[in-house]
């Protein structure tokens, strides 16, 4: 179900519903105050009527007084004399405009006189006495009321007014088609009361006659011969329908109005509700887009707006946080590609203490540093302007052999031992780095000392790397390459050789007589000639000659871009600078002296094992001949560039 749906269920809800119970409400006030209003009125109408009867009566009494009071009419009575009593009555009934008279004597059934209209109303009556007895003569009633005048009298336009006695009626200001069609139509409610013919017509409530609608209502009146008159007041009440029908309709439009505006007023405030909805949800879907460029608009202090304000700090921190991932992976990235660098380096060991130091700088947020571990020295950033400050909190590192920092008003230092994986062998060297307007925390403090942990580790490698390298090529004695790695130069240096036509040139060297050192002044000493003899030959050699223990006591040269000539007065110097040598004896009892013969052969087309076998043969040619002494390999034996 959408918003909207729902605002306007809501709206449905709390106003529609109510307002609708409110019309039915006001709907039933309006008839029953129209309805009070007609009972009321019918009420007056009654009671004008009633008025009208009961002054008629009083004054029918008067008359009736006056009649009891009169001489001829009394005599005539009292002589039993009905003629003369009826002619003095009427006379007196047309002197006084009486409508009716009526005399009855006691203990007789009908009167003795009744003259007049029978259907006279409101009776008044007097008694007339015997002559100044007490006894009682007979009853005088009058009316000064006919039904007709009675009913002319409190008919107007809008009230009808009917006179009954017992079933008969008497008068009826209803109109006789308006009377003989009532018989049929009259639908009449309220408490049963006389009926005029078929048509019942009730004592109080409502009836309609032909197309008119009447509030009934009406008094009963004693009347002639202990007769009984029952007068209905008809009002007429369609004025009444037309007021409710009116006023309903005032109400009703009120309501209408009232539902309309209410109801515009929703859609308004839906759509409000709706827009800002829709920016927010428009906004959040940019966010989730990646669009932190665009704020929610917010006016006002109402709580869309602090829901704004606060959807625009929580775009704008997301951001931050976004912005601060972002450098974190450029920061990772710039790691992995130092990772990757440090691979590059071949395990150099200097660029792997650079790519530590900046590391490390980098880490701890840092902006220059240096770092140095033996002959190894690297600087990172812009150092000049901590200098102090570096060699301050390098010192205290050094004294503490732990991480230490150093401030110097705004400018801070922190530097720390680049440790050995054995602990009790001392630092490899130490790291120390800076940055200016922010001293440093416990947690770089740690970070330093974890990172220069692994610097020393990866330093430590790479020495164990080149010693184990090292170690592969060199023979331990002497320092001289080993046989093996001879074996190599020597396979490079032919191939060389006979690619570009140049000679490659082999020297071979055995000490003489070593035996007999070994024998005299025990090996220890055989060992400290075989060194000398190895240091002389390396410092005879040039750059590019690679010297080597071929075995035992047997040394070889292999020697680049050298002819026969060449590798003889090489050989010569070798071998002239042995003999000079002066070495010093273990058991202090002076000194002793070696020397060294040597064999030596070059060519360009020669195979290693041909070139390695002709200097031995010359080797051979050394010793026999007498020690001591360079020979060259016979040019027959390798195909020599001297030969060609
Ligand atoms: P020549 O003049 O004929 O070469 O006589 P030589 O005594 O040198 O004879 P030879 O070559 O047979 O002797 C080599 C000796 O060198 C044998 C061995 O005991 C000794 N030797 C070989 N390697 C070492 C070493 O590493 N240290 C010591 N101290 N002696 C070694
Ligand atoms: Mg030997
Ligand atoms: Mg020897």
């Amino acid at each position: 179900m959408s918003f909207r749906t729902r605002l306007t269920l809501f709206f449905m809800l709390i106003v529609v519903v109510p307002m609708v119970a409110l019309g039915v409400a006001v709907s039933r006030l309006v008839t029953d105050s129209e309805e009070g209003k007609a009972n009321a009125r019918a009420g007056a109408h009654v009671t004008s009527a009633m008025r009208i009867f009961e002054r008629s009566a009083e004054r029918a009494a008067l008359s009736a007084r006056a009649l009891g009071g009169d001489r001829a009419l009394t005599a005539a009575i009292r002589d039993g004399d009905r003629a003369a009593a009826t002619r003095r009555a009427r006379a007196l009934a047309a002197q006084k405009g009486l409508e009716r008279v009526v005399i009855t004597t006691p203990g007789r059934a009908t009167p003795f006189v009744d003259v007049g209209d029978p259907d006279a109303l409101a009776a008044g009556s007097a008694r007339v006495r015997g002559n100044g007895s007490n006894d009682q003569l007979a009853t005088v009633q009058a009316s000064t009321l006919g039904a007709e005048a009675f009913v002319q009298l409190v008919a107007s336009p809008d009230v009808e007014v009917i006179v009954r006695r017992g079933d008969r009626i008497l008068a009826s200001s209803l109109p006789p088609a308006g009377r003989a069609g009532a018989t049929g139509t009259a639908r009449a409610t309220g408490t049963a009361g006389a009926t005029t013919g078929a048509t019942p017509l009730p004592e109080r409530g409502t009836t309609t006659i032909g197309d008119v609608d009447y509030v009934v209502a009406g008094f009963r009146a004693d009347d002639f011969d202990g007769a009984q008159d029952a007068i209905s007041v008809l009002t007429d009440s369609s004025s009444t329908a037309t007021a409710v029908a009116r006023n309903r309709r005032l109400a009703l439009g009120l309501l209408g109005a009232f539902l309309v505006l209410a109801f515009v007023g929703a859609i308004l405030v839906s759509r409000q509700l709706q827009g800002q909805i829709g920016r927010f949800l428009s906004a959040a879907k940019r966010i989730g887009g990646g669009d932190f460029s665009t704020a929610v608009p917010t006016e006002g202090r109402d709580e869309f707006a602090q829901l704004g304000d606060e959807f625009n700090k929580m775009s704008h921190e997301l951001e931050r946080r976004i912005g601060e991932l972002d450098r974190e992976r450029g920061r990772l990235r710039a790691s992995i590609q130092r990772v990757g660098e440090t691979f590059a380096s071949n395990l150099d060991r200097r660029a792997l203490l650079e790519i530590g130091t900046e590391t490390i700088a980098e880490a701890v947020e840092a902006t220059a540093g240096r770092a140095g571990a033996g002959t190894d020295e690297v600087r990172v950033g812009e150092i000049e302007p901590f200098g102090a400050v570096l060699d301050a909190a390098e010192r205290r590192a050094r004294a503490t052999n732990a991480p230490a920092e150093h401030s110097d008003g705004d400018l801070h230092a922190l530097a720390s031992p680049i440790p050995r994986a054995r602990e009790d062998a001392g630092p490899l060297g130490y790291v120390v780095v800076a940055r200016a307007g922010r001293p440093f925390g416990d947690e770089e403090h740690a970070l330093l000392g974890s990172l220069a942990a692994q610097t020393g580790i990866s330093l430590e490698n790479v020495d164990l790397h080149d010693q184990v390298a090292r170690q592969a090529v060199t023979d331990e004695l002497t320092g001289l390459f080993n046989h093996r790695r001879f074996q190599e130069v020597m396979t490079a240096e032919v191939l060389t050789a006979q690619r570009f036509g140049q000679p490659v040139g082999l020297l071979l060297l055995d000490i003489d007589n070593f035996k007999r050192v070994n024998d005299t002044y025990g090996h220890q000493q055989g060992d400290v000639v075989l060194r000398e003899v190895a240091r002389v030959l390396r410092e005879s050699s040039r750059e590019i000659d690679e010297p080597a223990r071929y075995g035992g006591e047997e040394m070889a040269v292999a020697l680049p871009q050298t002819d026969l000539e060449g590798a003889f007065t090489i050989a010569e110097r070798v071998r002239t600078a042995v003999e000079a040598l002066a070495v010093a004896r273990l058991d202090g009892e002076g000194l002793l002296q070696v020397t060294v013969s040597i064999g030596v052969a070059a060519s360009a087309t020669a195979e290693k094992d041909e070139l390695v076998a002709a200097a031995d043969a010359a080797l051979y040619t050394a010793k026999r001949s007498g020690k001591n002494r360079t020979v060259r390999a016979p040019a027959a034996t390798v195909a020599s560039v001297e030969a060609e």
